[in-house]
């Protein structure tokens, strides 16, 4: 039975960051992203795009490096979880 990220937030929170490296390999990202989607915390900020904008310029400060590619892929997730929100 998987368990929310309780007590981890702050941990899951900050591999947001690692979403944007572009070190991190689609498999991780999508690792990340399923950690992520168990925890309504967690997921509540990766629905804030504004949030994640910060981050990048906060913590990772790599959307210039960020390859267009992963870049596309976060903004697919952000706006399927925003048209999921809308019908719902
Ligand atoms: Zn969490």
């Amino acid at each position: 039975m998987k368990e929310p990220c309780i007590g981890r937030c702050e941990e899951i929170q900050a591999q947001l960051c690692t979403l944007f490296d572009p070190s991190t390999t689609p498999e991780q990202a999508r690792e990340i992203l399923a950690v992520i989607a168990e925890c309504p915390h967690c997921h509540g900020r990766l629905r804030s795009e504004r949030e994640i904008r910060a981050l990048l310029q906060k913590c990772c400060n790599a959307e210039a490096a960020a390859p267009a590619t992963l870049r596309q892929r976060i903004s697919m997730q952000i706006r399927e979880v925003r048209v999921t929100r809308y019908q719902g």
